[in-house]
C-alpha cells in the first residue's frame, strides 16, 4: 500500500463533481445495510423518489439506477430509440459529444447541431435541423442543460420553442446532471419529456446513483420500442417492489445519503439554494475578472448570461502545464480543482462551486488557486480581493 500523508485541516474539493458531502449526508450513510424486506428500505426509496420528483417539478415517474451519469445516458438511449433510429444532439461541447458518441456506440444514429466554443445551444440550428427532417426520423432531441466542461448553461425553454416551432414530434431529453439543485429547472413546465441526473454534483451525495424522470409521453415511446434491453428497462422498474425497482438490490447506503441530502435542500428552500449558487458563482466570476486583468487568463464562456452557476471554466495561455498547476493547488494549497476536458484539455482549468458550498469555502478555494497560479509563474491580477469586494457588497 502506498502511504498517504495526513493532511492537516481539510482539503477543499472544488471539482464540479464529485462535490463535498455535508456531514448530515455522511452520517446518514454510516449505518448497517438492511434486509430487503425491511419496511425501512421501502420508506427510504419512497422518500428519495418523492424528493426527486419535487426537485425536478414533475408528475412523471422517476427511475433510479446504481450507476453514474453515463448510466442515465444509456437508459435514455436504450428506452427511447430502437436500433438504427436517430436522435438530434444539441452541441454544447464535451458532454454533448460524449453523449452522442455513446449513442452511436449503442447502434443509434446521431444528427449533431454545431457547437460554437464558449456559447450555449443554438436553438435556431435545432429548429432548422428538425424542419429539414420532414420524414420525422428524429425521435428525440438530447440537450445538456449545463455543459460541465464548457461552464455554459443553455436555455432549455428556447430548445422547447424550437421543437414546437418546427412542429416536430421529437421528445425533449434534458441532461441536468450538473445543474439540478444549483439552477432552476422545472421539468413539466418546460415541456421536458425526460430529465436525467446523477448523485454526485448539486445533490451533494457520493457518486453511484443515477436517475431519470419520465413523463407519460416518453413512457409510451419506451413501451412501443422493441429494442432489447434489461437492466435499463423503465417498464420493468415500474413496480411497488423495491427489488424490481432497482433490478436487484438497491444501493441502500447511497440512498440513505440521498434522502438526507434532499431534506437539506428542502429545509434551506429551493429559492435560497439557487440564490446561494448565484452569489458564490458571481464571487468566482469577480475573481476571474481580477485574474484576467494581467492578460493571461480568461473566461471560456463568452455569453455572460450563460455562465454556469455550477462551474467556471478558465482559459490559460498556450504552453501552460495545467496538470502541474492543479497538482500545486491540490498538494501544496489543498484546493482540488478540475482540468479542461476534451477539446479544452491543456487549455483551461475549472473551479466547481456547486452543492454544499459557502462564502468561506469559496474564498479559501480562490485564495489557494491564486497562490498556485502565482507559484506557477502565471501573470494574474488580484482575484481574491475582487471576490471579497463582491461578497462584502452583495
Ligand atoms: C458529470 C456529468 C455527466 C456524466 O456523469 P458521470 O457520473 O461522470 O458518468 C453527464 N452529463 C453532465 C452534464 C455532467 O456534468
Amino acid at each position: 500500500m502506498t502511504s498517504v500523508q495526513r493532511i492537516p485541516g481539510r482539503r477543499l474539493l472544488h471539482s464540479p463533481g464529485p462535490t463535498p458531502l455535508p456531514d448530515a449526508v455522511l452520517h446518514a450513510m454510516s449505518r448497517q445495510p438492511m434486509d430487503l424486506a425491511d419496511p425501512r428500505v421501502d420508506a427510504n426509496l419512497a422518500a428519495v423518489e418523492a424528493g426527486l420528483k419535487r426537485l425536478l417539478h414533475t408528475q412523471g415517474d422517476v427511475f433510479l439506477f446504481a450507476a453514474n451519469g453515463h448510466g442515465a445516458w444509456e437508459a435514455a438511449v436504450e428506452n427511447l430509440l430502437d436500433l438504427g433510429q436517430a436522435v438530434l444532439v444539441a452541441g454544447t461541447g464535451h458532454f454533448s459529444e460524449s453523449w452522442a458518441l455513446q449513442t452511436e456506440a449503442l447502434g443509434r444514429r446521431v444528427v449533431r447541431t454545431p457547437w460554437r466554443e464558449g456559447w450555449p445551444i443554438d436553438a435556431a440550428a435545432i429548429e432548422q435541423a428538425l424542419r429539414d427532417d420532414s420524414a420525422h426520423a428524429i425521435e428525440a432531441v438530447f440537450a445538456v442543460h449545463t455543459d460541465t466542461a464548457s461552464g455554459v448553461t443553455s436555455d432549455l425553454a428556447a430548445v422547447r420553442r424550437a421543437i414546437d416551432a418546427a412542429r416536430h414530434p421529437a421528445l425533449l431529453v434534458a441532461d441536468v446532471v450538473a445543474s439540478l439543485a444549483a439552477a432552476p429547472f422545472e421539468m413539466d413546465a418546460l415541456g421536458v419529456d425526460v430529465a436525467l441526473g446523477a448523485s454526485q454534483k448539486g445533490l451533494m451525495c457520493p457518486p453511484g446513483v443515477a436517475f431519470v424522470a419520465v413523463n407519460a409521453r416518453a413512457l409510451a415511446r419506451a413501451e412501443a420500442n422493441p429494442a432489447p434491453r434489461f437492466y435499463w428497462h423503465w417498464l420493468s422498474r415500474k413496480s411497488e417492489l423495491s427489488y424490481r425497482k432497482y433490478c436487484g438490490t438497491p444501493p441502500q447506503n447511497l440512498l440513505f445519503g440521498m434522502e438526507a441530502a434532499l431534506a437539506l435542500i428542502f429545509d434551506e428552500g429551493l429559492p435560497a439554494v439557487f440564490e446561494r449558487h448565484v452569489l458564490l458563482a458571481r464571487a468566482v466570476h469577480a475573481a476571474v475578472e481580477g485574474w484576467a486583468e494581467a492578460g493571461a487568463l480568461g473566461f471560456f464562456a463568452q455569453d455572460v448570461a450563460a455562465r454556469s452557476v455550477s462551474v467556471t471554466t478558465i482559459t490559460v495561455p498556450p504552453g501552460t502545464d495545467v496538470d502541474a498547476l492543479r497538482a500545486v493547488a491540490r498538494e501544496r494549497f489543498q484546493v482540488a480543482m478540475a482540468g479542461g476536458l476534451g477539446p479544452l484539455a491543456g487549455r483551461a482549468f475549472r473551479i466547481g462551486h456547486l452543492g454544499d458550498c459557502n462564502p468561506a469555502m469559496i474564498l479559501g478555494a480562490l485564495g489557494g488557486v491564486e497562490a498556485a497560479l502565482r507559484r506557477q509563474g502565471l501573470p494574474v491580477g488580484s482575484g481574491v480581493a475582487r471576490a471579497v469586494d463582491w461578497l462584502a457588497a452583495a
